[in-house]
């Protein structure tokens, strides 16, 4: 029997999509630059069902591609469009929370999980899910996790890896990992969590997670500050952490090009400051202590930085609504940037001393490449992860041809992630590698690191199915069987 039919056998008519039509959404990755080719897309509804599919794979010799929300920003989620035969494994219907352990701040969620829904279950037992992004409404768990991913709570509540104490995982040959623990502390040998944390889809399906809840905050204090350097908004982070040790729940910098492209391709912004400044910065405070006391302390800070000359200007949110407008700035960047031109997105991340000189050298080391294209820069300042994006207009892009855009692309990221390595950073701080990273891994990953982890590859997915080409540089590829 051939592996579709035996799909639709397993999980039904309707949990199998086949037809472009209906895979559409399932084959182009966020940024709409990438297309795929798969035989057709399951969607089991739960673990039992997850491993039935692995199964049936395997047996057939068929790739296996793993789909949360789909917005890999380096086409993780994506089939390639060489790889006949492949099963795309969306967990779309795998949403359900399982169970909220208050005493214990942890909760047991499904792999598809909403990222955005499990922020409200945790809500709804006053306790805080931290990691939060700007795709937050349509990324899973499962994704999260699979990438590791940041985003703007990491400096106080580090990154998914520090948020997650067990998993559920179907692995490659079929057999499920029941590995829920809601332990802090468990010295029982190989943590093995953390493989499966970050793997990219490569060592198995993530489909169950437990993971760490927190004290939701019920005071908090936002500013929006004005500087004229990355020097400057270091000196007044500087001064928060002092000041502010563990209130200091975010500290995003970006530059002007960034805040207009937000202003202008984004409906419903609005500018915090009425003049326009070169470096912006969205301060947040929050802890579980009165309101007054935070602002009081945050309107303190910014007026010592005040007095030395380190902030031009700044504004203090005078309500919820405004803390809410400004915070729809800062994660409206990657849909702004999307609208605006083609952006040539770099994701590194460099010691927080280093920061500013890495702007500096990157700016010009990517002017070597496409003189005079605008920069944009939005960083995680407080984790020293600088998303920096030179950007080519439409029509300069449209002027070249497929193999004339990747080799630009591919000139002006090396250019970029060059000076970061050099300052003693990556080239990749929290969204991955997927397919378009795979070369830097060569690059710039000490050789020692890559065998070890072809060998956890092999020791996990022997036949190579899961997520091929993804992650490690030059992966065999299997064969793949023709499609059904
Ligand atoms: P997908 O895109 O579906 O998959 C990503 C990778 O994980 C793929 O390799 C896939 O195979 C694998 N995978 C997915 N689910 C599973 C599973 N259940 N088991 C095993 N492997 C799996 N990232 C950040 O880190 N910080 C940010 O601030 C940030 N902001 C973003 C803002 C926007 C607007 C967008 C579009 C993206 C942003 N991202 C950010 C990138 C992306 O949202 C994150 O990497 C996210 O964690 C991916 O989750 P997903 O469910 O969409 O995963």
């Amino acid at each position: 029997m051939n592996v579709l039919r035996q799909l639709t056998g397993l999980l039904g008519e309707d949990a199998v999509l086949r037809g472009s039509e209906d895979m559409a959404g399932h084959l182009t990755d966020w940024r709409g630059r990438y297309r795929g080719r798969a035989q057709c897309v399951a969607l089991p509804s739960d673990t039992g069902q997850v491993a039935g599919v692995v199964r049936l794979c395997r047996e057939a010799g068929a790739p296996i591609v793993v789909q949360g929300g789909n917005t890999s920003l380096c086409e993780g989620a994506v089939p390639r469009d060489d790889l006949p035969g492949t099963v795309v494994v969306s967990l779309a219907r795998m949403r359900r929370i399982r169970s909220v352990d208050v005493a214990n701040n942890s909760m047991v969620v499904d792999a598809g999980c909403v990222l955005a829904a499990i922020q409200e279950a945790a809500a709804a037992h006053d306790r805080l899910y931290p990691v939060s992004l700007g795709a937050e409404g349509s990324c899973q768990i499962g994704g999260n996790i699979a990438t590791n991913a940041g985003g703007t709570g990491v400096l106080r509540y580090g990154n998914t890896r520090e948020n997650v104490l067990g998993l559920e995982v179907v692995l490659p040959d079929g057999r499920i990992w029941s590995g829920l623990y809601g332990l802090r502390k468990n010295n029982t040998g190989f943590d093995l969590k953390h493989l499966f944390i970050g793997s990219e889809g490569t060592l198995g399906v993530i489909t169950g997670a437990t993971l760490k809840l927190h004290p939701l905050p019920t005071a908090r204090a936002m500013a929006w500050l004005a500087v004229d350097s990355p020097q400057a908004a270091l000196a007044v982070l500087a001064r928060l952490q002092r000041r502010c040790s563990a209130a200091l729940s975010a500290y995003e910098l970006m530059n002007d090009v960034q805040l207009n492209i937000v202003l202008q391709h984004v409906s419903g912004r609005r500018a915090p400051l009425h003049a326009s400044h070169p470096w912006h910065v969205l301060v947040e405070l929050s802890d579980t202590c009165d309101e007054a006391e935070l602002a009081a302390a945050l309107q303190e800070v910014l007026e010592a930085a005040s007095e030395d000359g380190e902030l031009i200007d700044a504004a203090l949110a005078a309500s919820g609504q405004q803390q809410a407008d400004w915070w729809a700035v800062r994660h409206g960047v990657s849909e702004g940037n999307k609208k605006a031109g083609i952006g040539i997105n770099t994701d590194p991340a460099v010691p927080l001393s280093a920061v500013p000189a890495f702007i500096e050298q990157a700016t010009e080391a990517a002017h070597r490449v496409l003189p005079g294209a605008p920069v944009i820069v939005v960083a995680h300042l407080g984790d020293g992860n600088v998303h920096f994006i030179p950007q080519a207009s439409f029509e300069q892009w449209r002027a070249l041809t497929p193999d004339q855009q990747d080799g630009l692309a591919h000139a002006v990221k090396q250019a970029v992630n060059e000076v970061a390595h050099a300052l003693g950073g990556t080239f990749s701080a929290e969204h991955g590698i997927g397919q378009v990273l795979t070369d830097e891994m060569a690059l710039f990953k000490p050789p020692v690191e890559i065998d070890l982890m072809h060998a956890v590859k092999r020791a996990f997915d022997p036949q190579q199915l899961f997520n091929p080409g993804r992650l490690l540089p030059a992966t065999s590829l299997p064969k793949g069987i023709p499609n059904d």
